[in-house]
């Protein structure tokens, strides 16, 4: 049987130690691709670069892989990888990450990690992002990597019905600590932010944005309550934006003119 073909992308740039985790990973099972952007890319969202050239080149830093770090956001290098690199081949999985940090909640909505995922899934190609609740570079990514595993090997037999893309998120626990998986809805939360100020070498002042997610009394059910609970959440995602609810409850507002 033909070898799935797997592409590798994240957000926290090609050198970080998550990718080459699930780079390690995603190679028991298939033919590797890896495509991921050469700078830290956090935070990004859904971001495309398209008011300067990209600059992509190959790099040899993960042995016996095809790899190229790329100048732009995390969806150019899946659209790079979709429409140049392999636009001639059928892709069975992309997968985001391992972005140091979690992407539970509404962090979906910043994280390059999901929005490179969640352009696979656009394309009809089945996507996982996969995030360790653990900021470091020294991260432990033993239990994510079990998991990455488990999940990838399941999509690649399985598939995912109709939905095509996968939040995961793994706690910060030892693999044997981790009480197993559960499929969760995005909790509701928002962030409470703040500007330190300060002044650069130059004199000139400078605002970071420091904010921190209110995540107090995740209702059960949620990918935050899973992960306080010591289980990996799974929230299947999805980009339509449309509020259900919203297209019920404002049936009225056809009629106000
Ligand atoms: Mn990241």
């Amino acid at each position: 049987m033909k070898k799935p073909l797997i592409i590798v992308t994240n957000d926290d740039g090609i050198a970080a130690p998550g990718i080459r985790a699930l780079v390690e990973t995603a190679q028991n099972l298939g033919e590797v691709i890896v495509v991921a952007p050469d700078k830290p890319q956090s935070g990004q969202g859904h971001a495309i670069t398209i008011t300067r050239p990209l600059r992509i080149h190959p790099v040899d830093i993960f042995e016996g892989i095809e790899a190229y770090e790329c100048s732009g956001t995390p969806v150019d290098c899946v659209k790079f990888a979709k429409y140049f690199l392999l636009k001639d081949r059928k892709i069975d999985l992309c997968v985001s990450g391992i972005n140091h940090g979690t992407n539970a909640a509404i962090n979906i909505l910043y994280s390059g990690t999901m929005s490179a995922a969640m352009e696979a899934s656009l394309e009809g190609i089945n996507s996982i992002g996969f995030s360790l609740e653990d900021y470091s570079w020294e991260a432990d990514f033993e239990a994510a990597r079990f998991f990455a595993l488990k999940l990838m090997e399941h999509v690649l037999e399985n598939g995912l019905a109709d939905c095509k893309l996968l939040n995961v998120n793994i706690p910060k626990l030892p693999l044997e600590q981790i009480r197993g998986i559960k499929l969760c809805r995005q909790a509701e939360c928002n962030y409470s932010e703040e500007f330190v100020q300060g002044v650069d070498p130059h004199g000139q002042k400078y605002y970071w944005l420091a904010g921190e997610l209110q995540n107090n009394g995740a209702a059960e059910g949620t990918d935050i309550w899973a992960l306080q609970n010591g289980y990996v959440s799974i929230v299947p995602s999805t980009h339509d934006l449309t509020s259900y609810r919203g297209l019920t409850a404002l049936q009225g507002l056809e009629k106000i003119l």
